[in-house]
């Protein structure tokens, strides 16, 4: 899987929800979870990754854009980052067995 879509891609396919972003990130209000939703194709993935690499950015530009060069953009772009896990429908659903999995994962972490 590739997770190459940057900041500045999602910005121009939802400029809305990237300023929302943005926004909670400059102003240090950043919520304990987010949901994204909408219709295949408009983002859903490609915006959380660019998220999450915006808060696990070494020198985000302007304070929230993903410098996409550091280990950490690089690690998040490359699916090997070990706090960021994307958890995908197996078969028709997510299964039971993967949310405790992932569960599980977070119960090791700091
Ligand atoms: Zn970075």
């Amino acid at each position: 899987m590739v997770l190459d879509k940057t900041w500045q891609d999602m910005s121009e396919i939802q400029p809305q929800v990237m300023t929302m972003l943005q926004n909670s990130i400059t102003k240090n209000r950043v919520a304990h979870a987010y949901l994204f939703e909408g219709e295949k194709g408009t983002g859903k993935q490609d915006i959380s990754i660019a998220f999450a690499k915006s808060l696990l950015c070494e020198a985000p530009t302007a304070g929230y854009e993903p410098c996409e060069f550091c280990r950490n953009c690089k690690r998040i772009s490359s699916g090997n980052h070990p706090d960021v896990h994307l958890i995908e429908k197996d078969g028709l659903s997510i299964k039971k067995e993967q949310i405790k999995g992932l569960q599980e994962e977070f119960s090791k972490k700091a």
